[in-house]
């Protein structure tokens, strides 16, 4: 099915290998150009979802038997298609998400490696052999399948965070059912229609489109489903733990994040305000692992602010598919007015505000925002202990190393942390006293790498790691099998 780059497209569900219209439907927006319907998604209720469900659960032990060479050239297959379509497949992502066209066809990227590490996790799944404490027994250790997995997706990585969902999922034999986030039907439906094409069997790989709080529920309670993958807030996740609990399912869940990037004096300054513009500003802010806490030094501090408000100052916030443009809309309404609300409730807890922070009108309309960044914060305010999940930053001002490691730690989440600094020894301290799943040093705190396990700390993750061949612990079940020859 040929995708339309610029007219209105039809997102239907994926079930038992058919394409299926569902209850109704729903606009999908363009955030750059609220005029632009980038298409038409269709909304399914429960009865879509069970047949997705009952479709997986019948093919999943033919999947599970498939070998290793099919599961790979399927999985190569599909990454190579992704990549060779990577300005198309950027453009649609960039057109119903708004981040720029070049993290757009960075986003695509990296979801076909993803597919193509996992079609390498295919033909290397590892087992284990023991010898037995009795004598003349041998006991192996080999990885099975789960059988059904629900995933449940959030808006902001429309193409990557379901392919490191699926890709593991495929390659260790599991079926699929996915859930994207309501916003962006559109990149899950281009990545279902690639699988569509590549060879999997009928309902091994099932797309439903519908209402989070009507189909999740759903999904977990039903039986036939073994395991939850899920990717998104902190409320969302903590129900679907309950939930899951209640139920005895498997779940994973990568949450929210309030990533702290801290600054000492000795870090070169260019350095660190690169970090910090991309690490707060970069895909206007939307991601788990923004650095949304500036933790800085006081002998770099008035340097470092100025030098990040005139980077600011000069950001080309626009359409997000025009070349120019250095920073795209949020993603819709709701998401602006979350983020200009954070704006008025910093001000009013004391911050002082740099720069940024209002709602821009250009010529299209759309959901634009002034990147925002506060001064003079502390660590108790509200805009340093919740997530905004928009285009705003606050600098956190300190005395020295130890009141930065003690300010980047004091916070419930623990997804991603950075240190800007020359110096050795903190550097080293601070990957090891640092209580957050990643840590980055004069990097930013967003921006990761494929082939490496993903995943935070105390409120922003529960389960195991999603990515890399940490995969593996989610999407199998180990069987110890004895045998007395
Ligand atoms: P969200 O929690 O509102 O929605 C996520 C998904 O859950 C959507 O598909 C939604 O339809 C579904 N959902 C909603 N209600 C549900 C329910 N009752 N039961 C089951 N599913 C339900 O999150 P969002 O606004 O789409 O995404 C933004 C959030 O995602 C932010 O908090 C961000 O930090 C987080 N996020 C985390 C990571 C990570 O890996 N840690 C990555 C990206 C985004």
């Amino acid at each position: 099915m040929a995708l339309s780059e610029t007219g209105t497209n039809h997102f239907k569900n994926y079930i038992a290998g058919e394409w299926i219209e569902g209850d109704s439907q729903v606009e999908n927006i363009n955030p750059s150009d609220t005029r632009d319907v980038v298409g038409l998604a269709v909304r399914s209720g429960g009865a879509d979802l069970d047949r997705a469900i009952d479709a997986a659960h019948d093919a999943a032990p033919g999947w599970a038997r498939s070998t290793p060479q099919q599961r790979y050239d399927i999985l190569d297959a599909v990454g190579n298609e992704i990549i060779a379509r990577k300005d198309e497949l950027g453009r649609l992502l960039s057109r119903e998400e708004g981040k720029t066209l070049a993290e757009g066809i960075g986003e695509v990227v990296r979801a076909g490696q993803v597919f193509k590490f996992f079609a390498g996790e295919a033909v290397r799944l590892p087992g284990e052999r023991l010898d037995s404490i009795r004598p003349g027994v041998e006991v192996d250790m080999r990885r099975e399948p789960m059988g059904v997995i629900g995933m449940i997706t959030p808006w902001n990585f429309p193409i990557a965070i379901p392919a490191w969902k699926i890709a593991p999922a495929l390659a260790y034999g599991n079926a699929v059912v996915l859930k994207p986030a309501e916003l962006v039907p559109g990149s899950a439906w281009a990545l279902a229609e690639i699988l569509s094409r590549s060879g999997l069997p009928e309902g091994v790989f099932n797309l439903v489109a519908g209402r989070g709080s009507e189909l999740g529920p759903r999904m977990i309670e039903n039986p036939k489903v073994r395991a939850i993958s899920f990717t998104g807030s902190v409320p969302t996740g903590r129900g679907i733990a309950a939930a899951c609990g209640e139920h005895l399912k498997k779940v994973q869940l990568e949450m929210g994040g309030k990533n702290p990037l801290v600054v000492l004096d000795d870090a070169d300054l260019d350095v660190a305000v690169g970090a910090a513009l991309n690490g707060a500003f970069f895909s206007t802010g939307q991601r788990c692992t923004a650095s949304s806490r500036l933790v800085v030094s006081e002998g770099i501090h008035d340097r470092f602010v100025s030098a990040l408000t005139e980077k600011l100052r000069t950001l080309v916030v626009g359409d997000a598919l025009d070349p120019k443009t250095q920073m795209g809309p949020v993603v819709d309404e709701k998401q602006l007015e979350q983020d200009l609300s954070y704006v008025e409730i910093a001000g009013q807890e004391g911050g002082k505000l740099a720069i940024g922070g209002e709602r821009l009108t250009l010529e299209k309309p759309g959901f634009y925002m002034a990147p925002a960044l506060f001064t003079e914060t502390s660590n108790d305010m509200r805009i340093n202990r919740e997530e905004v999940f928009g285009p705003v930053a606050s600098v956190i001002r300190v005395k020295d190393y130890e009141e930065a490691l003690h300010v980047a730690n004091d916070t419930s989440f623990g997804l991603s942390s950075g240190i800007c600094t020359t110096s050795l020894k903190y550097a080293s301290d601070f990957k090891q006293k640092s209580e957050a799943g990643m840590v980055m040093v004069n990097l930013p705190t967003a921006g990761v790498d494929y082939n490496v396990p993903f995943g935070g700390t105390k409120g922003s993750s529960f389960g195991s790691r999603e990515q890399g061949r940490y995969a593996v612990e989610f999407y199998t079940t180990v069987k110890t099998a004895y045998t007395q020859p």
